[in-house]
C-alpha cells in the first residue's frame, strides 16, 4: 500500500511542498545522507504522537498526519542550519522526540520536515556539589533516570510514560512525574537550557538556583511545545536516592472527603510524593479484592526521603485521613499502584472494541475542586454514545489540584471517532470552565486544546501570539498547534 491510498485525518492545511528532491539534497548537504530519509518506511513511522484516537485511526487504516521528510540531526549547528533553510523554502518544520505527547503536539498537520531528537541522547555531567545532571534534550528519561539511580541519584520526575518520553519533551509540555507532589514539575526541576530559536540563533541560559535578571525569558520555553523553539540540552536538578519509603492507603466515604484529607495534609507542609486518588468507579476496577474499599475512595501516599522526615510526614498523613473518616488500607494498594504504575493496556486494549478511549487532565484551586470532578461527570454522562467516564487526582499543591477524567464510548450511527472524539473533549472542558477550573494540567496544548486558549488565557493569548510572529516571522515552527482558533485548524 503507498501512503497516499491511506485516509490522512488532518489534511486540509498541508502546504504543497515542490521541489522535494532539490529541498532532500540540500538538508543531504547539511546533515549527510544517513540523516534524511523520504521512505515510505520512514514516513509512515512519524504520522502520529500517542493521541489515543491515532489507535483507532492505525486500526482502521487511517494516518493522522503526513510529514515529507525526516531528518535526525547530530549538532547544534545542523538543527540551526535546517531551520535557516526551512525559513528560506518557507517549509513547516516539527521537532519530534519520543512521540508520546496525547494532544497531538508532534503531528505535522501541515506536512513538512520533522526534527527527530533522538540523536542528542548523552548525558554531559553530573555535579554532586551542586546537586544537578545536565543532558542533551532528545534522552530517553528512563536511560537518565537509570543512570542517576545507579549512582545514587533521582530527579523525582518520574511520568508515567517515562520509557517512551524525553527531557525535551517533559519541557515541552511541562510535564508532571507521579512523584511531583514532594519533587515539583518539570518547571521546578530545570535550572538550566539551551534553546535553537525558529530562525536557526541559538540562546542558552545559565544554570542557577534563582535569578533576578529581568523577566526569566527561559519560562517561555517551558511549555512552547517545539513552537517557540527547539531545545537542545538542559540541567536539572537531582536528589539523592531516598533512604526510606513509606506506603499508605486509605479508604474514604466520598471524594471530597479524601480532597479534605489532602488539602490538610499539604496544609502542614507535608509533602508525600505520590498522592493519588481513585475515585469510586477506579477504586472499584483496581481493588475489587480489598473490602474495606468496597463504594469508598481510595487514596494512595508514598512518602520518602531521609528516615526520620517520612516517619513525621506518615505520622501527620495518618492523623488527617483518620480525621476525615478514612479508613486504614494497609500497603497492599499501593504495591498494586507501585506494580502497575507503567501499565495502560486499556488504551489499546479498547480501540478493537470501536471504543474511543481518551484522558483529558486539568487543573482548579482547592475551592472548585469537588465541583469540577461533579460537574464534568454529569455532562458527560449526557453525551450520546458515552460508556465510562470516571476519574483520579495525583498531583497536589498546597493551594490545588490536578484532576484527570478517563472517558470512553462509542461514536453514535453517523458519527465518525473524530466527531465523538471531539464532542467528548469539547463537553469536558467546558464543563471545567464552568465550574472555575483550568483547562489543562500536564498533557499540553498541542492540537486539541488550542481553541480553547482564548478562553483560557483572554487578551494574554493575542500577545502571545505576537510573541510567536516575532521568534518566528515565518511560522515554520510546528505550525498548526497552540494558537489556533478552531479544532479544524487554519489560520497560525
Ligand atoms: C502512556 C502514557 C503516559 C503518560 N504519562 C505522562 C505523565 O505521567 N506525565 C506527563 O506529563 N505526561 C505524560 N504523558 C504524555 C507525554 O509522555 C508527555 O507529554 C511527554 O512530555 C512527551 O515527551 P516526548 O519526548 O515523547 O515528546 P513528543 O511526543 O515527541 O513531542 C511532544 C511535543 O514536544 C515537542 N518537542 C519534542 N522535543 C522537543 C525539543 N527538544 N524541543 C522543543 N520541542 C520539542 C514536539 O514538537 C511536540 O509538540 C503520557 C503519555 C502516554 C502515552
Amino acid at each position: 500500500m503507498k501512503l497516499d491510498e491511506f485516509e490522512l485525518i488532518y489534511k486540509n492545511d498541508r502546504i504543497d511542498i515542490k521541489n522535494k528532491a532539490k529541498i532532500v539534497s540540500e538538508l543531504t548537504e547539511i546533515i549527510g545522507k544517513q540523516n534524511v530519509s523520504i521512505e515510505p518506511i520512514d514516513i509512515l513511522a512519524y504520522t502520529k504522537d500517542s493521541s489515543l484516537i491515532a489507535f483507532n485511526w492505525t486500526i482502521q487504516g487511517k494516518i493522522a498526519g503526513l510529514p515529507d521528510i525526516i531528518t535526525w540531526p547530530e549538532s547544534v549547528e545542523q538543527i540551526s542550519e535546517i531551520l535557516i533553510y526551512a525559513n528560506k523554502e518557507k517549509i513547516p518544520v516539527i521537532p519530534y522526540a519520543e512521540g508520546s505527547g496525547v494532544v497531538g503536539g508532534a503531528i505535522a498537520t501541515r506536512g513538512g520536515i520533522i526534527i527527530d531528537m533522538k540523536k542528542f541522547n548523552k548525558i554531559l555531567e553530573l555535579n554532586d556539589k551542586n546537586l544537578t545532571v545536565s543532558a542533551q534534550a532528545g534522552i530517553n528519561g528512563m536511560n537518565l533516570e537509570r543512570f542517576l539511580n545507579a549512582k545514587g541519584y533521582t530527579t523525582g520526575h518520574i511520568p508515567q510514560s517515562i520509557r517512551m518520553s524525553s527531557l525535551g519533551g517533559w519541557i515541552a509540555h511541562r510535564a508532571a512525574g507521579q512523584f511531583s507532589t514532594k519533587y515539583g514539575k518539570i518547571e521546578d526541576i530545570v535550572l538550566g537550557m539551551e534553546v535553537v530559536l525558529p530562525e536557526g540563533k541559538l540562546i542558552s541560559f545559565k544554570s542557577i538556583p534563582r535569578a533576578s535578571t529581568g523577566p526569566q525569558l527561559d519560562k517561555l520555553f517551558i511549555g512552547g511545545e517545539g513552537t517557540l523553539g527547539i531545545v537542545t540540552k538542559a540541567t536539572l536538578k537531582i536528589w539523592p536516592y531516598p533512604e526510606k519509603r513509606s506506603l499508605i492507603s486509605y479508604a474514604f466515604p466520598t471524594f471530597e472527603d479524601s480532597l479534605e484529607a489532602i488539602r490538610q495534609i499539604l496544609r502542614e507542609h507535608i509533602f508525600p510524593a505520590v498522592i493519588r486518588i481513585y475515585d469510586q468507579f477506579e477504586t472499584m476496577r483496581h481493588f475489587p479484592d480489598i473490602e474495606k474499599a468496597k463504594d469508598k475512595v481510595m487514596v494512595v501516599f508514598i512518602c520518602e526521603g531521609i528516615k526520620k522526615l517520612v516517619d513525621l510526614e506518615e505520622d501527620i498523613t495518618r492523623e488527617k485521613c483518620i480525621k476525615e473518616s478514612g479508613i486504614d488500607c494497609g500497603d497492599l494498594p499501593v504495591e498494586h499502584w507501585l506494580n502497575t504504575r507503567f501499565r495502560v493496556t486499556e488504551t489499546s486494549t479498547m480501540p478493537p472494541y470501536k471504543i474511543v478511549f481518551e484522558t483529558v487532565e486539568v487543573a482548579s484551586l482547592w475551592e472548585n475542586a469537588a465541583n469540577i470532578y461533579h460537574t464534568v461527570l454529569e455532562s458527560m454522562n449526557k453525551v450520546k454514545g458515552l460508556i465510562m467516564i470516571t476519574a483520579h487526582a495525583s498531583h497536589f499543591y498546597p493551594n490545588g489540584v490536578g484532576i484527570y477524567f478517563s472517558w470512553g464510548g462509542v461514536p453514535p450511527k453517523g458519527n465518525t471517532d473524530l466527531d465523538f472524539y471531539q464532542e467528548c473533549w469539547d463537553t469536558t472542558i467546558k464543563a471545567v470552565l464552568d465550574a472555575g477550573g483550568s483547562i489543562g494540567h500536564h498533557h499540553g496544548i498541542g492540537i486539541n486544546r488550542s481553541h480553547w486558549m482564548e478562553q483560557e488565557w483572554g487578551d494574554a493569548m493575542n500577545t502571545m501570539r505576537e510573541i510567536k510572529k516575532l521568534l518566528d516571522p515565518n511560522n515554520i515552527l510546528n505550525p498548526g498547534k497552540t494558537y489556533v482558533r478552531t479544532w479544524k485548524g487554519g489560520e497560525n
